[in-house]
């Protein structure tokens, strides 16, 4: 069985549902269970009406609601043929809408919006699009199955971004899953959405239909997981930064995590681990462009001599820098500093040491001040924010010499505050300015894949 997750833009009207539905149908042979975000902006449309009654401005709330009802109806309305499927599907989903308003409507009365509760709304977007898509797939012949992911993809209660229980998760795909595929069904199910032990619905944090996805594969050990996206595959950096970033045919995971978590949207940072966990490799594709190849990203690919592969970058970093003359002496100085982060609840991205001062970053400001305040208490604490993330990674700079110079002629002038050298020796990682990001990203992509160093490996994007 494989595993089939398309993102928002790929289900985001009509026509695209359409493609995926042909994507989906001409994999029928190989059992898939398919999963789907929601439309393009319902995710961040849900969000917001959540905050719109948290004002106390419900009448906004009601307006993004009102719009995202319109956009679902006219989707299935264009979709699906048979009138009464239709106005059965506008019943279903007018009631979802109308629990979502009485939601908003007890959010402003409380003046209190919960993880729990962004929870509850959040996951109506991926509810919404499986149902409209298992049903239209059902119109075309296909005998398909809807299953809700609150009955497998169970977690802890860290609303907003919880963690998934794989042993449970195996035990109960086993049985909710497995029969269906053994009968000749094509499964759909949500992305993102998930439910503690209790029974009270969570999510596994944005952009986590990736790691559903992977964690399904995990669970029923599929033979391989395809994350149908926007463009052609993991690309030498993001399009929108470089457009003329080019397409890998094949990554290593370790590469792959490295690039996700430094920001390559693409994949979710936690997309890889439980495909590595069973070796099954992870194929990102375009759903608009369903016969190009896409990127493999496999456990041990084809060496080659290019030392970078491709560059992320994330904004929104927090450089906090910490000093103390008594540090050169004192063990435990720095569990000290990374109790303070694990209090609240906060990770570190990088880290650099000397021998009187640390600095490191956190990509959640959220606890900014309390974390800078505990700190104070026994250290002098600088804090830099609006602050990127440059990431340049492949596998061969463990043995190739230079890299370093090259990343610093081609970022020229752009002052650096920090730099890392990730343990894994595949990365090496830059803090600059935010507003130098798109800059230095443009820079290092010229000096590295303009032209590109091996074309085996690399392969142009067409427009
Ligand atoms: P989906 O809705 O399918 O999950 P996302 O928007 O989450 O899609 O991720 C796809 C986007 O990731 C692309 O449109 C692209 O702009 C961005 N991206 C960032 N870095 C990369 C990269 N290295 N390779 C490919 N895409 C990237
Ligand atoms: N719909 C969710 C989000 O926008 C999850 C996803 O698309 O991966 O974050
Ligand atoms: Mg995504």
């Amino acid at each position: 069985m494989i595993i089939m997750k398309f993102g928002g833009t790929s289900v985001e009207d009509a026509r695209a549902m359409k493609n995926v539905m042909e994507i989906v149908s001409g994999e029928q042979q190989r059992k898939p269970v398919v999963v789907l975000s929601a439309i393009a902006g319902a995710t961040n449309a849900l969000l917001l009406s959540a905050q719109k009654a948290l004002d106390g401005d419900l009448d906004k709330a009601h307006i993004e609601l009102n719009a995202l009802l319109e956009r679902h109806v006219l989707l299935l309305e264009n979709l699906i043929d048979d009138r009464s499927d239709i106005q059965q599907l506008i019943l279903t989903i007018r009631k979802r809408f109308d629990e979502l308003k009485t939601l908003c409507q007890g959010i402003a009365i409380l003046g209190e919006l919960t993880n729990r509760s962004l929870d509850a709304v959040a996951s109506v977007g991926e509810q919404l699009s499986t149902m409209i898509f298992a049903r239209a797939l059902a119109e075309q012949g296909l005998s398909v199955e809807l299953i809700d992911a609150r009955t497998f993809m169970m977690t802890d209660e860290q609303y907003a971004s919880a963690t998934p229980i794989f042993d449970r998760i195996a035990a109960e795909a086993a049985v909710r899953i497995l029969p269906f595929l053994q009968a000749g069904k094509i499964v759909v199910t949500q992305g993102f959405v998930g439910s503690t032990i209790k029974g009270v619905t969570t999510t596994l944090g944005r952009g986590g239909s990736d790691y559903s996805a992977a964690i399904l594969g995990a669970a029923l050990n599929a033979e391989e997981i395809q994350i149908w996206t926007d463009v052609d595959g993991v690309l030498t950096a993001d399009p929108r930064i470089a457009p003329a970033a080019k397409k890998l045919r094949v990554i290593s995971f370790r590469e792959a995590s490295e690039l996700a978590y430094f920001g390559a949207k693409v994949l979710h940072p936690s997309t890889i681990l439980p495909a590595v966990e069973k070796n099954i490799p992870v194929i990102v594709l375009n759903s608009k462009r369903p016969l190009s190849s896409g990127t493999r990203i496999v456990a041990d690919p084809p060496k080659s001599k290019v030392a970078v592969k491709s560059i992320a970058s994330k904004k929104g970093i927090t450089v906090i820098n910490i000093q103390s003359s008594r540090m050169l002496m004192a063990y435990g100085f720095l569990s000290s500093i990374f109790s303070v982060f694990q209090r609240h609840q906060t990770s570190v991205d990088l880290v650099s040491t000397s021998e009187v001062a640390v600095s490191l970053t956190i990509d959640n400001s959220s606890r900014l001040e309390q974390i800078v305040s505990e700190l104070r208490a026994f250290a002098e604490v600088n804090v830099y924010e609006r602050k990127a993330i440059i990431c340049v990674v492949g596998e061969q700079m463990r043995s190739t010499a230079g890299v370093a110079d090259r990343v610093f002629h081609a970022l020229n002038d752009i002052p650096v505050t920090m730099i890392s050298q990730g343990a894994s020796e595949i990365n090496m990682s830059l803090v600059i300015d935010e507003d130098a990001m798109v800059q230095s990203v443009q820079q290092l992509h010229k000096e590295f894949f303009e032209p590109v160093p091996e074309l085996d490996l690399f392969e142009q994007v067409d427009a």
